[in-house]
């Protein structure tokens, strides 16, 4: 099953593709992550992206929607994976479908996470990453056990630059401009899906699950079809 995740910066998204990689296998692929992994290796992408991230614009089209594509075409299983992040735009959107289409791999759901603006200022806000292992956090609501450093691997953690309280508010306005609408792109397709990216991670995944589960037994819908 292939599936997108939409909603704001801080619908808590990347959290719930964690938590469905660990517990149902399926393969996580969030743009923010290779295109940070990009930056911290100094490679092309990230050279061309590093400037956009920073300032809490989308990088252009082009370089994601290549650098997706690859990723999605070299990844072992083709069949069951989540973008998180990506698409973006409804360009990106097209060209997903375009391509996966021809793979015969299509989108079979696509989540939003319905979220307040008081909640994700205040989940980015509070939002720390491990420096080594990418793993997240929350000062308040998911701390690490001891402060500062990460549960898993040990090593330090850190707050995005895009986290800042500037770059928050541009990141909401350009999801506003320019992500909301995938919101109607994939409604059309009959494929939309909704929970509310408020709740705790807890109950989130629970709803996600069901979902999957009414769709697993849905046709068009069948986990690895
Ligand atoms: P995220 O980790 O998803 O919040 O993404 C961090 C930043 O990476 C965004 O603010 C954009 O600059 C860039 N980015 C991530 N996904 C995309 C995308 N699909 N299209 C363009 N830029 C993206």
């Amino acid at each position: 099953m292939r599936m997108v995740l939409l909603g704001p910066p801080g619908a808590g998204k990347g959290t719930q593709a964690v938590i469905l990689q660990e517990k149902k296998g399926f393969l996580h692929l969030s743009t923010g992550d290779i295109l940070r992994e990009n930056v911290k290796n100094n490679t092309d992408i990230g050279k061309k992206a590093k400037a956009f991230m920073e300032k809490g614009e989308l990088v252009p089209d082009d370089i994601v929607i290549e650098m997706m594509l690859n990723t999605i075409e070299n990844s072992r299983d083709k069949k069951d994976f989540i973008l998180d992040g990506f698409p973006r735009t409804v360009y990106q959107a097209k060209k997903l479908d375009n391509e996966l289409s021809k793979l015969k791999l299509p989108i079979d759901i696509a989540v939003y996470f319905k979220t307040s603006l008081k909640t994700v200022i205040l989940r980015l806000a509070g939002r720390r990453l491990c420096s080594k292992c990418g793993a997240n956090y929350h000062i308040v609501n998911m701390p690490p056990k001891k402060q500062g450093v990460c549960d898993k691997c040990g090593a330090g953690l850190y707050q995005r630059k895009d986290d800042s309280e500037e770059t928050i508010k541009k990141r909401l306005e350009v999801y506003d401009n320019q992500t909301k609408e995938l919101i109607d792109y994939y409604n059309t397709q009959g494929i939309l899906k909704e929970v509310s990216g408020d709740m705790e991670a807890g109950k989130v995944y629970s709803e996600l699950s069901e979902i999957l589960n009414t769709c697993g037994s849905d046709d068009r819908h069948k986990v690895g079809k």
